[in-house]
């Protein structure tokens, strides 16, 4: 049967773990921590002999698994674009005291807000930070959904926050908010119908080109003279973007590659493509969200904040852009990925590009991110 071992050897070792915090959370036994960086088992206990619910649990095991989930959520395939939606619009919120805390239009924190109010959720998994180390964390008040406002770029294992958010604070209507990865990752648990995922009723993916460590960005930083203590914000767009004491500084995103995981280099989901919600900044206007609404009860969110008043909407003035960015990131992560697999068979980037049929700085740009 397989067991943590074999989690361990073919997804944690291989930096395929996208750290969504799924097999921390399906333990039973609690025996998975969050260990520099990674999912691990401090001590092999005779409870692992003959159990394999975390490496039942690991979506990243299960290739086509998206596929398969998207059809059943959203009653269609549909590879390419940016997934299968009802509505996309641009959007932001009115309400200034959220606005000037958020990172873009202010629209998850809207949502959150707005879904509590309701009484759509009585929680949700949110990402907060200590310094800039993300933290995973349960938000039940508006003042922990503020809180957790703002993008904090590094790696989080948000799914081992699910078993505190229903247990500890006895949530039963739960809205998980993050990167595709945890999105793909908790529709996953959901489709293997697992018990403790049944309480989360609501999600809202970001968009995500790529993440960071959080310890490499500082250092970069460190190079140029910056202090990420000092760092009010963070933002990417074709530009690394730092905000710092009321000024911007912007260096090239191609001098950040080398903090960029491995799994986010072979990652293909830019729009959040199983989420309820996807909500971005690329296509739209500063200080605006691009809003992609895929479920009907997505639709049905966003259309009552705007009856509401809540929410300020125009259509979207760049779909081209998103597309193009999601068709990049796909295509990218998969070629990435193959050229992985040929190196781990131990090919040297020569081979690589000859039995993939590419130039072999196109292999080195590849592995180095680019
Ligand atoms: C790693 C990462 C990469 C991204 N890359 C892109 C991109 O390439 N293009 C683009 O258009 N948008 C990207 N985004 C999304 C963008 O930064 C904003 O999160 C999004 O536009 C929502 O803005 P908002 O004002 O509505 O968010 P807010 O209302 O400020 O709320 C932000 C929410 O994000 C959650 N969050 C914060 N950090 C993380 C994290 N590390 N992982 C998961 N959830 C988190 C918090 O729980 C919070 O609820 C990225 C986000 C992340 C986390
Ligand atoms: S007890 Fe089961 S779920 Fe927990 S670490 Fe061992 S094999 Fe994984
Ligand atoms: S379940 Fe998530 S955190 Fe655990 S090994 Fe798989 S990808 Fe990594
Ligand atoms: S690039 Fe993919 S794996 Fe990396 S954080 Fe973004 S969604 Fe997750």
């Amino acid at each position: 049967m397989p067991n943590y071992d074999e989690l361990e050897a073919k997804v944690i070792n291989t930096g395929s773990c996208t750290v969504c915090g799924a097999c921390i959370l399906a333990c039973p036994n609690s025996h998975i921590k969050f260990l520099e960086g990674k999912p691990k088992r401090p001590k092999k206990t005779l409870d692992c002999v003959s159990c394999n619910i975390c490496y039942d649990a690991c979506y990243v095991l299960r290739p086509g698994i998206a596929e398969e989930i998207e059809g059943e959520i959203l009653g269609r395939l549909e590879k390419g674009g940016i997934g299968i939606h009802r509505r996309i619009l641009a959007a932001k919120v009115k309400d200034q005291n959220i606005a000037k805390v958020c990172q873009d239009g202010g629209i998850v924190t809207a949502m959150l807000l707005y879904a509590l109010n309701k009484g759509l959720i009585d929680g949700a998994l949110v990402v907060g930070r200590d310094g800039w180390m993300p933290v995973a964390a349960t938000a039940k008040t508006r003042d922990d959904v503020l809180l957790a406002s703002g993008t904090k770029y590094g790696v989080v294992p948000v799914l081992k926050e699910l078993r505190a958010a229903i247990v500890d604070h006895g949530l039963s209507n739960i809205c998980v908010v993050g990167s595709p990865c945890h999105i793909q990752a908790i529709r996953y648990l959901k489709h293997r119908s697992l018990p403790i995922a049944s309480p989360v009723k609501l999600t809202i993916g970001v968009f995500c080109r790529e993440n960071y460590y959080v310890h490499a960005i500082s250092e970069k930083l460190k190079e140029k003279g910056l202090d990420s203590s000092q760092v009010d914000k963070f933002n990417v767009t074709d530009d690394f973007n730092i905000y710092t004491g009321g000024k911007k500084l912007s260096f090239p995103i191609t001098e950040v590659k080398s903090c960029v995981p491995r799994h986010c280099l072979t990652c293909q989901d830019y729009s959040s493509e199983l989420a309820d919600i996807a909500v971005g900044s690329d296509g739209s206007p500063e200080g605006w969200s691009t809003v992609v609404a895929r479920t009907a009860q997505g639709e049905a969110i966003i259309a009552d904040m705007e009856k509401e008043g809540l929410i300020e909407t125009m259509p979207l003035e760049n779909l081209a852009t998103i597309e193009e960015l999601a068709a990049r990131k796909r295509e990218k992560g998969k070629q990435t990925r193959d050229i992985f697999k040929l190196k781990d068979e131990g090919l040297d980037n020569k081979a690589i590009a000859a039995r993939l049929g590419i130039t072999e700085s196109r292999v080195s740009h590849r592995l180095e991110g680019t």
